[in-house]
């Protein structure tokens, strides 16, 4: 039984002002036993924000695959569990673009991430382009192939399946569309990792908002969601719980 998990990707957005946000979304969490409830606020607010909602799971945006060393700027899986993040996104799209990261470096942050006890958001997903020129699945299972540490756990991992044209857009697929794709990803899964397969959750992430919450998350194989702006206010991530709980 794979229990729903909901979790806001604050990107760069947010100061300590911004925390106030969690008291609400940790009072929508405790309201909803069969829910899991994350924030990945900028790794600056990691801190506050464990120590501010002790009931959320808090996680960060990377890590970095290496566990110390002469890295400038980057931040060591180990270090993010000191500042209290239990959970890391790695291999998130805008990261893929920006800079530049590949399958094989997704995969070495996500095995950092799980040797140092947190379970790694693995994020895959098409342009556009390839789901228009019918090889969505195929480019996931690609990214799937590439970017899934092959001892991962079902307690260790979580797949964000996030179609690059619908993050930020407004634009989602059909739900037939999200069905087809995330059991091709439960396939892929079972095929990589055995039955440990059957239990790692796959969020769907792309515009999900208090609108379309509730269809997506009762479509078969949905486990949850990777939220972007409306993670941002309680007033809008707290009815997406609330979608998840009524769907069970
Ligand atoms: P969005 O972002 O909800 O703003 O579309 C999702 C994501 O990129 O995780």
């Amino acid at each position: 039984m794979r229990r729903k998990l909901i979790v806001g990707n604050w990107k760069m957005n947010g100061s300590h002002a911004a925390l106030a946000e969690l008291d609400g979304i940790a009072a929508a969490a405790s309201a909803a036993p069969a829910v899991d409830v994350a924030i990945c606020p900028p790794a600056t607010l990691i801190s506050a924000a464990a120590t501010r909602a002790p009931f959320l799971t808090i996680g960060a945006q990377d890590c970095d695959a290496a566990t110390q060393g002469a890295h400038t700027g980057c931040l060591s899986a180990g270090m993010l569990v000191e500042a209290g993040a239990q959970i890391v996104i790695v291999g998130h799209s805008e990261r893929r673009r920006d800079q530049h990261e590949t399958d094989p470096e997704v995969r070495a942050k996500a095995a950092a991430a799980m040797a140092a006890g947190m379970t790694a958001i693995v994020c895959v997903g098409e342009t556009e382009v390839q789901r228009d020129a019918g090889s969505a699945i195929k480019v996931v299972r690609a990214k799937l192939d590439g970017s899934v540490p092959p001892d991962a756990t079902a307690d260790r991992l979580v797949i964000g399946y996030e179609p690059l044209w619908a993050i930020g857009t407004g634009r989602i697929p059909s739900l037939g569309e999200v069905a087809e794709i995330h059991a091709a990803i439960r396939a892929k899964l079972i095929g990589l990792l055995g039955p440990a397969g059957t239990d790692v959750r796959i969020l769907y992430g792309g515009s999900m908002n208090a609108g379309n919450a509730a269809g997506l998350l009762a479509v078969a194989d949905v486990d949850g969601g990777l939220i972007g702006g409306a993670s941002l206010t309680a007033a809008q991530f707290v009815p997406i719980i609330e979608a998840a709980e009524a769907v069970g």
